[in-house]
């Protein structure tokens, strides 16, 4: 996997807004929020994303979901909900090789995407 600006943040060599971290995964305010509360978790490890997941990754993921809820609850989201999203790829919308999952809230969210 290339480097990306995520592995930066993962070493501290970028600053980044950390609000959850553990041996496995980090958690961090995505710089161009797009609702009041926008939280990237990404693993430690590289991933490069979802279609790169083999299945020694299957804790890992899982891991990586539980973790955006938890970051959800700490966000005070769990009544009003929330949104997790894994863009990937090219039409997906994806525009960091890091794999990483949104964790949206704070507002009424539409649907359909665009
Ligand atoms: P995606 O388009 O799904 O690949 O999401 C990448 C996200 O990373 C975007 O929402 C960006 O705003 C966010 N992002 C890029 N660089 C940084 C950074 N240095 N710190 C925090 N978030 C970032």
């Amino acid at each position: 996997m290339t480097e990306t600006i995520f592995s930066k943040i993962i070493r501290r060599e970028v600053p980044a807004d950390i609000v959850y971290e553990d041996d496995h995964c980090l958690a961090f305010r995505d710089i161009n929020p797009q609702a009041p509360s926008h939280i990237l978790i990404i693993p430690k490890d590289t991933l490069q994303s979802i279609q790169e997941a083999k299945e020694e990754h299957t804790l890992l993921l899982g891991h990586l979901v539980m973790v955006a809820k938890k970051v959800a609850e700490k966000e005070k989201l769990a009544k009003s909900g929330f949104r997790l999203i894994i863009n990937t790829g090219a039409d997906g919308g994806q525009t960091v090789d890091h794999l990483h999952i949104h964790v949206l809230g704070g507002r009424k969210l539409q649907w359909p995407p665009g």
